[in-house]
């Protein structure tokens, strides 16, 4: 099939209805799939013109913490069904998919999960990224194992490291993490990783009301000068689990005003097109912040990223509820030139623009877990 008559057969399939669509998604993807040479050259672009930049890899689907918003106890217990270590993409898997990927564009990498410090040899997966060329190599973590892994890490050749906190009052934190993690052997993973030139570290502190808006201010006060950026993100509906009403979520503007009372802002430009927080500075100089606004200020129009799940499915949205199967690909024996052209057919249709449209509603359906999809 000749590029032309391939984009042709795209078209149709992003006007279906959702059963249809996965349906001829699934036959356009093999159909790309089977052809010997590229069926499509150029920038990769996908329905709405975004091109794809960065791959987001959840590499397990288990955690150590049970973080109330994301990993409720009452669903993630003990009888809970984790993925079988069969079912897991290998390191060789995840790297050849990652390098597809590179060759559409792709210049950011970042491992997640679930926790993907609970991986083992995790090292040994960023060595084998490393050497996909000029990416840049981050990872995000709950911080709990990075007192001791952060040298390793860096010297396996990671760039950066996110780590997430959503409170410096441990009571708090304790509650929010719900397995009654300190706080303070997340500031020495964060310490450490500076110590090992993982920094600038970036620290996610996820706002829900009722529960820890009392910390937005000390957070942000506490890194104040030192060189690490806080990001306030917006409480997400993400996956079915967490319960989500739009009465929890404080929102970006709430988080800026109440810092910007003590502590004076102003705003800062992206830093590139497609930055996933909204920047501020602090006007005596010493440093900045970010919000995370996916809920009150939707960023679908240049979101560039695509997420695969620890067994290997593509999203390429995080309130995605289908994913496709390119474990299955990769285990036929698809060559490289095949596993691209299905990316490409994938990406080439791509239309999600679930922030943009999000409703109550919307909230409740059945979207896949964070811990699995990748954070
Ligand atoms: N375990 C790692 C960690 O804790 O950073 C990586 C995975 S975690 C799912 C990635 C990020 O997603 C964390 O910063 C977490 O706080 C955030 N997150 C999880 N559920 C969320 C939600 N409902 N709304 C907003 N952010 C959420």
């Amino acid at each position: 099939m000749d590029a032309n008559r391939f984009m042709a057969t795209i078209i149709p399939v992003t006007d279906l209805r959702a059963a249809s669509r996965r349906e001829a998604l699934e036959r356009l993807v093999r159909a790309a799939a089977a052809e010997s040479a590229h069926v499509a050259t150029g920038e990769l672009l996908d329905a709405r013109g975004r091109p794809v930049r960065d791959l987001r890899i959840s590499v397990t689907d288990r955690c150590n913490f049970r973080c109330v918003y994301c990993m409720p106890k009452e669903i993630f217990g003990a009888e809970h069904p984790f993925l079988p270590r069969s079912e897991l993409l290998t390191f060789e898997e995840i790297t050849r998919i990652a390098r597809v990927f590179v060759g559409h564009g792709v210049t950011k990498l970042r491992l997640t999960g679930g926790e993907p410090l609970l991986r083992r040899n995790i090292e040994r997966l960023i060595e084998m990224l490393a050497k996909l060329g000029d990416v840049d190599l981050t990872l995000t973590t709950n911080g709990a194992l990075l007192a001791k892994k952060a040298r390793g890490l860096r010297d396996a050749g990671l760039t950066r490291v996110t780590v997430s906190l959503d409170s410096l009052d441990d009571a708090t934190f304790r509650a929010m993490n719900d397995v009654d993690f300190p706080v303070a052997k997340v500031l020495a993973g964060i310490d450490a990783a500076a110590a090992a030139g993982l920094d600038p570290v970036k620290v996610n502190m996820v706002v829900k009301r009722g529960t820890n808006e009392a910390s937005i201010v000390p957070m942000a006060r506490h890194f104040k000068g030192s060189g690490h950026i806080v990001r306030f993100i917006e409480y997400m509906d993400v996956g079915a689990t967490n319960g989500w009403r739009m009465d929890d979520v404080v929102s970006a503007a709430e988080i800026v005003r109440a810092i910007d009372a003590e502590l004076p802002l102003e705003s800062v430009d992206a830093n590139y097109s497609g930055e996933v927080a909204e920047r501020w500075r602090y006007r005596d100089g010493s440093g900045e912040i970010g919000v995370i606004a996916s809920v009150t200020q939707a960023f679908c129009s240049d979101c560039t990223r695509a997420r695969l799940s620890t067994d290997g499915k593509l999203y390429t949205c995080l309130f995605g509820t289908d994913g496709f199967d390119l474990r299955a690909l990769v285990r036929e024996s698809a060559s490289d030139v095949a596993l691209g052209n299905a990316v490409a057919a994938i990406w080439r249709q791509r239309s999600d623009r679930y922030s943009e449209i999000r409703t109550a509603e919307t909230a409740r359906a059945s979207k896949v877990e964070m811990s699995y999809i990748g954070g």
